[in-house]
């Protein structure tokens, strides 16, 4: 049910699902595939092994249809044409799009997210250097985090962050580090960095992650007269979000007050989150941001003209079903 704005052929919200080959853990184990997917389908189904109260085993077929099902064979390249793609060139038009990952731990979403802004930023400076030659636009950079309700910049040493809005409603990330790039390789290189300071964190555990949303972004900004004295102005935003694992929303209950803090946290933005993009739909409606950190941060992003792009990402294990089955609800309520 892709939603068509009238001036763009690109769907306001995407949901697609990705599903990741077994791994060699799970291969050793004999664990069984049990998400099956056809070719050419945007259609999936997870069959759940449940028993009987003879305690017999039966299976449960649960069938689910997305906008685009990738499977364990798809690229990344593949991946990227699915997704963000199609969003590049309408960031130069005054569009912000919000590219998540969504999922338990293990997923793939981190595999899944990685690649995709080096692709984008080579289009977005493919565009700016030829299309746009000469005409004033800049490409900005920054990578933060969220844990525990708190920001933090990936590309500088872990400086804690706060947020505030300006008078037009902008958000605006005090103190966080912006690059102005126009080059791939530097591009590279503040990806790594930022993703090898989150994944090691305080404590070099890397357990953290997730429990952590990364936001990386891309912004696309215009000189207005073309000097480069005056501060450049925003037309587009690009944002890639790699979500804390989902399955860390439940960890409400454990023994360590701190984790509990974390869980709850975490359950609340992810809620959040849900509701922020089901609310795009209706365009006046009332946007629910005010309900989280991440939310907060995104405002500008679930406002206006504004594409969303979810990749719900799925483990194939028998193991994992009650996961699979939470991942898949949720990215249901979201399509
Ligand atoms: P998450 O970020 O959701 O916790 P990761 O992206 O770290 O999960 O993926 C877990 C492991 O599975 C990693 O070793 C990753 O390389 C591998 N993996 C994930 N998705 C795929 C895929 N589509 N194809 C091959 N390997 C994958
Ligand atoms: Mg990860």
């Amino acid at each position: 049910n892709s939603k068509k704005d009238k001036g763009s052929t690109v769907a306001k919200i995407k949901v697609v699902v990705r599903k990741r080959p077994l791994n060699k853990k799970e291969l050793a184990k004999n664990e069984e595939d049990i998400v099956t997917t056809e070719s050419h389908s945007n259609c999936l189904a997870v069959h759940e092994t449940k028993l009987k109260v003879d305690l017999t085993e039966y299976l449960e077929k649960h069938e689910f249809v997305f906008d685009a099902v990738l499977n364990e064979e798809v690229s990344n390249d593949e991946v990227y044409h699915e997704t963000v793609e199609p969003i590049v060139p309408i960031i130069f038009q005054r569009t912000k799009a919000t590219c998540f990952a969504y999922g338990q731990t293990g997923s793939g979403k981190t595999f899944t997210m990685k690649p995709l802004p080096l692709k984008a930023s080579r289009d977005i400076l493919r565009l700016m250097h030829h299309t746009y030659r000469g005409q004033g636009f800049q490409l900005h950079f920054s990578f933060f985090e969220i844990y525990g309700g708190k920001l933090f910049d990936l590309l500088n040493d872990r400086k804690k962050l706060c947020m505030r809005e300006d008078g037009s409603k902008q958000v605006c990330i005090v103190g966080l580090q912006e690059y102005r790039v126009s080059d791939v390789e530097t591009i590279k290189e503040l990806i790594d960095r930022g993703n090898s300071t989150r994944s090691t964190g305080t404590t070099g555990a890397n357990e953290e992650s997730s429990r952590s949303h990364a936001i990386l972004q891309l912004c696309v900004k215009r000189s207005v007269d073309g000097s480069e004295l005056k501060p450049a102005k925003v037309v587009g935003k690009l944002s890639f979000i790699d979500l804390a694992g989902s399955e860390r929303g439940a960890d409400t209950t454990d023994n360590d007050k701190q984790t509990r803090m974390e869980g709850a946290e975490i359950n609340k933005s992810l809620l959040a989150l849900k509701e922020c993009i089901r609310a795009l739909d209706n365009d006046q409606g009332h946007i629910p941001f005010r309900g989280s950190k991440l939310t907060e941060v995104l405002r500008d992003s679930f406002v206006g003209n504004s594409r969303t792009v979810m990749v719900s990402c799925i483990s194939p294990n028998a193991g994992s079903c009650e996961h699979t089955l939470n991942t898949l609800r949720y990215a249901d309520r979201v399509k």
